[in-house]
């Protein structure tokens, strides 16, 4: 299902998102936590709350305060590789070559 990825994100947040989107604010005092190449911290206030590793995963390790304009430049950066994962998963599909596990 192409465009998948990413358009259904919203619905599996967990029913109490709200509260635990406070709670990394408050963790992170309300200040972006993305680090430029440098190794210097983003001085914009935080917003909003970002999947570390964009997956599922909704425990506070994996959560990060950020702010509007990174949020933007992250989700848009998902958005593009998983839309050529999808792709390359596709490709694959029709270039397979391995064995097939029961003749090993
Ligand atoms: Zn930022």
């Amino acid at each position: 299902m192409p465009g998948w990825e990413g358009s259904d994100r919203r619905l599996r947040l967990p029913p109490d998102w709200d509260k635990i989107r406070k709670r990394i604010l408050r963790r992170d005092s309300y200040r972006c936590k993305i680090r430029n190449p440098h190794g210097q911290r983003c001085t914009e206030p935080a917003v909003d709350v970002d999947h570390i590793v964009n997956n599922d995963d909704h425990r506070e390790s994996n959560l990060q305060a950020i702010c509007d304009w990174h949020h933007k430049k992250k989700s848009g950066a998902e958005g593009a590789a998983a839309r050529t994962a999808a792709i390359r998963r596709t490709a694959k599909k029709f270039t397979r070559t391995e064995a097939h596990p029961g003749l090993l």
